[in-house]
C-alpha cells in the first residue's frame, strides 16, 4: 500500500533528524515518493536524493517558506522546482539571515526573563544555517527551562507569547512568485492553521491563485475528517492540486510520525502525476 508524503523536515531547518533517517522511516511506512521542504533551504537534498536511491524512494525537490499575511503566517510549500536556480538560492539565503536578525532578539528577551540560554548555543544545535524558534525550543529543554517543546512555544515562542519577536517576511504573492520563477509548483500549506472559516479560505485561495498558487496541502496530520473534505472541496471548485504530508520535525512534534502524521494520514500515491505533470507544463 503506496503512500507519499509531501511535507517533511531534516536536520537542514528544523527537524531533528537528518534526511537519511527520514527517508528510511518513510521506507518503513511503505512511501514511494517524498519531498523534502525544509524552510528556507534547499541544502538537504542531495543526501535525501542519495538515500532515496538507494531505499528505491523517489525525492522531489521541495521547499516550505513562511509569508506574512496580515498579523498571521501563511506557509506556501514548493515543489519540482528547480532547486540550483542561483535567484532561489540567493532568496533562501535572505530568508535565512532575516532568521539570524531576530533570533538573537528572542535569546534576549529569554535572558531578561531570566533564562540563560545564547545565540551562540542555539546555533551549535541547529547546525544549520536555517535556525528557528524549534532549535531555540530544543535548547530551552535542554537546558531544563521547559519539559516540551509545546511548552517552550505556549510560554515564550508563540506568537503573543513572552519572548516572541517577529520575523520579516515575504507577503503571500511573493512566496508565490519566488517559487514560481524557480518553475517549481507553489501550494497552500497546512490550511488549518489559518484558521478561516470555509468561504474565507475559498476566497483567498481564489485570490492567492491569481497570484499563482497550484495547489492546497488538503491531507495534514492535523486535519479532521471534515476540515479534509472542506479543503478537498474548495481544492475541487477552484481546480487546485490536491498535496498531502505530515510535516515531519521529530523531537519538536512529538507524535507526529513521517507517511502516517498522528496515524490517520494517507496521502495517496496517485496524487503525485497531475503535480508533476503541472511542474512540466507551466
Ligand atoms: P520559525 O520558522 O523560526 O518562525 O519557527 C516556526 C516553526 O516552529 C514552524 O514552522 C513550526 O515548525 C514550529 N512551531 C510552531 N508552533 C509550534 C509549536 N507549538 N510546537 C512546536 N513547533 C512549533
Ligand atoms: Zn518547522
Ligand atoms: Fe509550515
Ligand atoms: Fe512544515
Amino acid at each position: 500500500m503506496d503512500r507519499l508524503d509531501l511535507h517533511l523536515h531534516t536536520t537542514y531547518s528544523d527537524g531533528s533528524q537528518p534526511p537519511a533517517e527520514v527517508l528510511a522511516m518513510a521506507h518503513k511506512v511503505h512511501v514511494s515518493a517524498l519531498a523534502i521542504t525544509d524552510h528556507d533551504t534547499v541544502d538537504g537534498l542531495p543526501e535525501a536524493i542519495t538515500a532515496g536511491t538507494d531505499l528505491g524512494i523517489e525525492v522531489i525537490p521541495g521547499v516550505e517558506i513562511s509569508s506574512r499575511l496580515a498579523d498571521t503566517e501563511l506557509h506556501v510549500l514548493g515543489y519540482f522546482l528547480d532547486w540550483k536556480d542561483p535567484v532561489l538560492l540567493s532568496r533562501l539565503a535572505s530568508l535565512r539571515a532575516s532568521r539570524h536578525r531576530r533570533n538573537p532578539r528572542i535569546v534576549e528577551k529569554l535572558n531578561e526573563l531570566g533564562l540563560g540560554i545564547t545565540y551562540e548555543e542555539v546555533k551549535a544545535l541547529a547546525g544549520t544555517d536555517s535556525v528557528g524558534r524549534p532549535h531555540i525550543a530544543r535548547v530551552l529543554m535542554e537546558k531544563g527551562y521547559v519539559k516540551s517543546a509545546k511548552e517552550a512555544f505556549d510560554r515564550y515562542l508563540a506568537q503573543g507569547a513572552r519572548a516572541y519577536v517577529p520575523r520579516e517576511l515575504p507577503d503571500p504573492p511573493e512566496a508565490i512568485a519566488w517559487i514560481r520563477e524557480a518553475r517549481g509548483i507553489p501550494v497552500l500549506a497546512h490550511p488549518v492553521w489559518l484558521k478561516a472559516s470555509a468561504a474565507g479560505l475559498q476566497g483567498l485561495c481564489a485570490t492567492l491563485q491569481g497570484h499563482g498558487l497550484r495547489g492546497v496541502e488538503v491531507h495534514y496530520s492535523t486535519h479532521n475528517p471534515q476540515q479534509t473534505s472542506e479543503y478537498l472541496n474548495i481544492a475541487r471548485q477552484l481546480d487546485l492540486l490536491i498535496t498531502g504530508g505530515s510535516d515531519y520535525h521529530g523531537i519538536t512534534k512529538p507524535g507526529i510520525e513521517v507517511g502516517v502524521g498522528r496515524g490517520g494520514l494517507k496521502v495517496p500515491s496517485a496524487l503525485l502525476e497531475p503535480l508533476r505533470k503541472a511542474a512540466a507544463t507551466q
